[in-house]
């Protein structure tokens, strides 16, 4: 055995071949194919223990911690955190049918969303999801006036802007005021949000949500929105009388997806989170909320890798050294979109040191279709198998067949073994949908 990879599923074998709970990601790839996702089950899980545990720890378990389903949404994912007693938060229909066809229950399910349909709300309301976080006041109309007519009274937290900045990357922060996501607080919008929810017959509004970016490293961010959301609780009990009872604080606790990155332990964000409520509570005489989470990226990122096969090394004599892979943005597209960070290493000599610096480079006609650039790896040869580490999240999920090339099958390597959980688009599947 080499020293191992700073992920605690990962590890290198005596062939020095990578691999992800216990599985080579070689035979993984003679059994599967390339491109191919691997996901360990065990590192899925244990993410949703601690989260839960922290929960009970610092906060006496009241509250929830709801998967973001939207950062990797199968049924064997939905499944799991049933089983590991999760809530689940999902934003369209497609992650809605996903849930219920996994059985998973669904009053502990929350509905986001910035833009959803009427017939999305109508199946919200059919499902009986637990809570639906309306975004703006047509949402809120259409939800009282649909609820009215079927004789139901819908259950609805209201996204709230905090204001807060997040210290991220800038398209994925989405607590300031420019934002397409919920009520501002600063003009008074949220407040009136509020009065028309209390007001409306057919609402129950059972608290507030926010969400203040992703792959945040800090926990000052969380502690900073805790007080302007408890405090904006204590304005709306003063001004209607009303203490509302939940608290959501959205996701968005960061990963390491290089060495260098360092997560905050959930342990850490949960006992700093939990003492900013009590003394916040304490201080405005208001009762603590029931408090949810919505961890996604956090669950399931570090959990998974991407196999690849290396086909043309291109070097191109003082410019750089071009890696392409028979993937691409199809399956990963976060680097074209924010020049997201990845580890790159060789899959049968994951120990060796990495000597060259790299562009990984995918399939797809387009320049941009790169998985990173400057990256150190080692000398690869055409034909060699190439791991992405952390693509867990955020890759199965935004894949697209772009150039008509097929999405790859997700692995799930478990305590008996590899099986797939979701298969390989095929030929067949690329044209099912074609007329004519
Ligand atoms: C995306 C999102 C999350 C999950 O964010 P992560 O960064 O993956 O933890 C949670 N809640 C809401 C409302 C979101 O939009």
């Amino acid at each position: 055995m080499t020293a191992a990879l700073p992920w605690d599923h990962l590890d290198i074998n005596e062939l020095g071949h990578l691999t992800i709970g216990g599985a080579d990601t070689l035979a993984l790839v003679e059994e599967y194919g390339t491109p191919l996702y691997a996901m360990s089950e065990e590192a899925i899980r244990e993410n949703c223990r601690l989260y839960r545990r922290s929960m009970e720890r610092f906060y006496q378990g009241r509250g929830m911690v709801a998967y973001a389903s939207k950062a990797f949404c199968c049924k064997a994912m939905c499944t799991i955190a049933r089983e590991e007693g999760l809530g689940l938060d999902v934003v369209s229909a497609g992650e809605l049918y996903t849930a219920r066809a996994a059985g998973f229950p669904m009053e502990r399910v929350l509905f986001h969303g910035n833009n959803k349909t009427p017939e999305e709300l109508a199946m919200a309301l059919e499902y009986g999801v637990g809570r639906i976080v309306a975004d703006n006041l047509t949402e809120l109309g259409t939800l009282n006036a649909m609820a009215a007519a079927r004789g139901v009274i819908a259950p609805v937290m209201l996204r709230i802007k905090p204001g807060v900045d997040a210290h991220t990357h800038s398209f994925i922060r989405t607590g300031q005021i420019d934002s397409k996501f919920g009520f501002a607080l600063e003009t008074g919008e949220a407040l009136g949000a509020v009065k028309l929810a209390l007001e409306a017959k057919s609402l129950r509004l059972t608290g507030l949500h926010c969400h203040i970016g992703s792959q945040i490293f800090e926990i000052e961010p969380f502690c900073h929105a805790v007080t302007v959301m408890l405090e904006f609780m204590g304005l709306i009990c003063r001004e209607t009388g009303t203490a509302l009872a939940e608290l959501n604080l959205g996701g968005g606790f960061g990963i390491r997806y290089i060495a260098e990155n360092d997560p905050v332990p959930y342990d850490r964000y949960m006992e700093k989170i939990s003492g900013v409520v009590k003394s916040c509570c304490t201080k405005l005489g208001f009762p603590e909320p029931f408090l949810i989470l919505e961890p996604g990226r956090s669950i399931v990122g570090a959990a998974g890798l991407t196999l690849y096969r290396v086909g043309e090394v291109k070097v191109i004599p003082g410019v750089r050294t071009y890696v392409s892979v028979d993937g691409g943005m199809g399956d990963n597209p976060r680097y074209a979109l924010y020049h997201a960070d990845y580890t790159f290493t060789a899959a049968a000599r994951a120990g060796e040191a990495k000597t060259q610096v790299v562009t990984v480079a995918g399939k797809c006609c387009e320049s941009g279709d790169l998985l990173g650039e400057n990256v150190p790896l080692q000398e690869v040869k055409p034909g060699e198998v190439l791991a992405v580490l952390a693509t867990g999240a955020y890759n199965y999920s935004m894949a697209s067949s772009y150039n008509r090339n097929p999405r790859p099958p997700v692995v799930l390597v478990g305590e008996n073994g590899p099986r797939v959980i979701v298969r390989r688009e095929s030929l067949e599947d690329l044209v099912a949908n074609d007329m004519g």
